[in-house]
Formats: C-alpha cells, sequence, structure tokens
C-alpha cells in the first residue's frame, strides 16, 4: 500500500525550507526592532474560541475548521489562524488586567479545510503580529508598515495594499441595514448569502460565488461616524507620511468577524488567483467578546507560502545560499578515527572561518573510488582526503570535485 500526504498538505524541503527559515529570520528580526515579542500558542484549542472570535456564519467555522473529539469527549479543533489562540493566551495570562502594552508575534501552521490550489493548502504557515491595549490609528499604521517590511526585505515591492474602515459598533449597524435592504432586491442570491442575509449580511461581500452580481453595494465609508472617520484619516494620513502607498477599498470586508475600523489586505499580482498575500485589522471587540477585560488590539498575518511564491517571482531563491557540501574520505583505513575526528571538528568550528557548511563522511571500510563516487552523488563541493604519507607530514589533500583539480594544505590551517 502507498501512503501520500492528506489533500492539501505537502512535504517541504530544498530551497523551500531554506526559503521558508529566511522568511522567518527576516519576519523575527523586523518584529523585533518593532518591540514585539515571539509567543507560541498551541497547535489546538477549544473549537469554541473558535466559532466565538472568528463567527458562527464565515466560511472558516461553518466549512473549514478541523475539528475532533478528544479521548474525554472535549471539542477540539485545530487552529485555523492565529489570533484568536494569541488573544486567549492574553487573557489567560492575564495582562488584559497587567500590562499597559503587549506587542506580540508568532508563526506556525494553520489548519483550513479549503479546496486546494496554488497558494492555497489545508496546512499552511502565517507569520502574525498583534499589537494589544492601543487604540491608537499609529498601531493599525505600524502593522500594514510591518507587513510591507516584513515582503519587502524578501524583494517583494510590488504590492497593492487594500485598506478600508469597518467601523464601530455606532455605525456599523446602520451600514448593516442598509445592506440587508441592498441584498433584499437582488435576485437568485446563493444558499449561504441567503442564510446569511439576516445574520450576518457584511458576510456577503466576499462571496465567492455571488459578489459578482453586487453593482452599487453600500459602502461603509458613506456610514461611517465622525470618530470611525477621523481614525481612518490619521491611519491614512500616517501611511502616506511613512511612504507606504495604498488604496482605499470600499468593499474590503475580510473573511473573519471580530474586526472593528480598519482592515487591510496586501495583493500582489504574481502569485495568481490567490492574491492575497497578507492581511489583518483592529479587532476592538474581541478580547471583551471571549472573557477579558475591554481591550483594543489590532493584527495582521503573512502567508508565508504565498509570501514565497511572490518572492520566487523576483529571484528571491536565486540568493539563498546553500550551505557549502564537504566530504571527509580516507585513502588509508587506519586514519578512519583521525578524519572522523577532524570532521566533528569542523562542524562545529567551521572551515576557514566559513560556518555555512554541511560535512559529511567519513565511511568506513569503502575504497577510495567509491567513496568519491559517493561524494559526487550528493554534489559536493571539496573533498578532504586522509592518505597515509600526507597525514605523517601534517598534510591532507584537498579536491575540488567541479574541476578535479588537487592540492595539499596543512591540516592545522583549516
Ligand atoms: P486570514 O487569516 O484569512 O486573514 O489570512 C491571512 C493570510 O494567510 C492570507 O492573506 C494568505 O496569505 C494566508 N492564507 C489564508 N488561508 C490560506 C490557505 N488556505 N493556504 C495558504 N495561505 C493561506
Amino acid at each position: 500500500m502507498n501512503y501520500k500526504a492528506p489533500r492539501g498538505t505537502r512535504d517541504i524541503f530544498g530551497e523551500t525550507v531554506l526559503g521558508l527559515n529566511l522568511l522567518e529570520q527576516k519576519a523575527k528580526e523586523i518584529f523585533i526592532r518593532h518591540g514585539f515579542e515571539e509567543v507560541r500558542t498551541p497547535i489546538f484549542e477549544e473549537a469554541a474560541l473558535f466559532t466565538r472570535s472568528i463567527g458562527q456564519t464565515t466560511d472558516i467555522v461553518e466549512k473549514e475548521m478541523y475539528v475532533f473529539e478528544d479521548r474525554k469527549k472535549r471539542k477540539l479543533a485545530l487552529r485555523p489562524e492565529g489570533t484568536a489562540s494569541l488573544a486567549r493566551a492574553f487573557i489567560e495570562h492575564r495582562m488584559d488586567i497587567s500590562s499597559p502594552a503587549c506587542k506580540f508575534f508568532y508563526s506556525g501552521e494553520m489548519f483550513r479545510y479549503e479546496r486546494p490550489q496554488a497558494g492555497r493548502y489545508r496546512q499552511f504557515r502565517q507569520i502574525g503580529a498583534e499589537i494589544y491595549a492601543s487604540s491608537s490609528p499609529a498601531a493599525d499604521a505600524e502593522i500594514i508598515i510591518l507587513a510591507q517590511q516584513v515582503l519587502s526585505s524578501l524583494g517583494i515591492d510590488k504590492i497593492n495594499i487594500h485598506i478600508n474602515s469597518l467601523g464601530c459598533e455606532k455605525c456599523r449597524p446602520l451600514f448593516r441595514e442598509a445592506l440587508v435592504k441592498y441584498f433584499s432586491s437582488v435576485e437568485d442570491l446563493c444558499e449561504d448569502c441567503l442564510r446569511r442575509l439576516e445574520k450576518n449580511p457584511l458576510r456577503l461581500l466576499d462571496c465567492k460565488i455571488d459578489s459578482c452580481k453586487f453593482t452599487d453595494v453600500p459602502e461603509m465609508s458613506d456610514y461611517l461616524c465622525s470618530d470611525c472617520k477621523d481614525n481612518f484619516s490619521i491611519v491614512q494620513l500616517l501611511l502616506k507620511k511613512a511612504n507606504c502607498n495604498f488604496t482605499v477599498n470600499g468593499k474590503l470586508v475580510r473573511g473573519l468577524d471580530y474586526y472593528t475600523r480598519t482592515v487591510f489586505e496586501v495583493r500582489s499580482d504574481a502569485v495568481g488567483s490567490q492574491d492575497a498575500l497578507a492581511a489583518g485589522g483592529r479587532y476592538d471587540n474581541l478580547i471583551k467578546e471571549i472573557g477579558g477585560q475591554n481591550t483594543p488590539a489590532v493584527g495582521f498575518a503573512i502567508g508565508a507560502e504565498r509570501a514565497l511564491l511572490a518572492a520566487q517571482s523576483v529571484g528571491f531563491f536565486e540568493n539563498l545560499k546553500s550551505p557549502e557540501k564537504i566530504f571527509v574520505a580516507i585513502a588509508d583505513q587506519e586514519l578512519f578515527s583521525e578524519a572522523f575526528t577532524f570532521a566533528v571538528k569542523i562542524t562545529r568550528d567551521g572551515i576557514n572561518g566559513n560556518k555555512n557548511i554541511s560535512v559529511f563522511g567519513p565511511i568506513n571500510g569503502k575504497s577510495l573510488t567509491n567513496q568519491l563516487k559517493f561524494a559526487d552523488k550528493i554534489q559536493t563541493s571539496k573533498t578532504i582526503v586522509f592518505a597515509k604519507t600526507e597525514f605523517e607530514n601534517g598534510k591532507v589533500l584537498i579536491k575540488n570535485m567541479k574541476d578535479k583539480t588537487q592540492s595539499e594544505i596543512e591540516l592545522n590551517k583549516l
């Protein structure tokens, strides 16, 4: 029987792993420079946490969560995103009471039962950051700038940042009413839209089936209260001052219910139909909604796979530095332990100051010819040969595996 990775998942290795590590490293450096601290939360949580925070009538909760019962019949879910878990941790550790302001980042696997295609998986990685306890529009602007900086560190500069404001509990009900009125006049709504029309009309705006039918839909900007309007203009002003280009997109709503005021999406033409590389926004009611003190918050997540796809299209992978492969060989079997000790030493100290190396060998009980064949097969660039006569003079042979030239070098110079 042949087993395969489950649909929508994939094994990653080679340059994709290198790219992923580099993306995470660069994001981490940028987050730390902005004063963020790393948090790791569990990969599964009580399912109710996500239902409550993301919203009962969202695609994620209705169709995409991996929900299971454990042996004690607890209803758990693989996390579909990071914000809810971080908010839960923030409350559980009483930071909603004790901390004046917190900035956290995370990176890890998320799980959604979506129809797989390029850039869309059932297991994927998100790198995200959240700012708690700040209602300042500067926090919104900082989050958007962070997303831009992380993508730019991979050479992804051709991006379109779409921003919108979804208002607050004061002004959104008016917009909601206008939407219900508008959608009620549209014929042939799909089943999901009909079901969500009363409970969650905002969801209809990004319905994958019906949204193309909606022309002249009411826009939130016409319903924003003066506080939300001011807030949104300051976010825009700060972004302009920071030379961060954006487009105001009145149709942007996002697929999660917890957002209030600013929402944004970073899109790129380089990745096909799944063009959103990163997304986020403000969620001032979430912490209270799931049992904490009233704490405003704003955050975002980058989809690592999509960011890497975009990075690939600008040649980012060509600059990835794979470690130099070095093989340690023995021409005489009695030198095995010396060669072994040398291999251990260079894995620890590097060779000529270079620590970006991968060391193979020595292999016991094989002829030198066979060892060199092996070194060729695994594409080493150099082979260091321990041979009796040279070793007695404190030297080893260095074979360049590409042009097959060979030279002698003193062992203590390596
Ligand atoms: P969201 O949590 O839905 O706001 O998504 C944030 C980012 O995560 C998106 O902009 C995508 O880049 C990425 N993302 C979301 N869903 C998937 C998926 N199924 N596969 C790969 N990336 C995803």
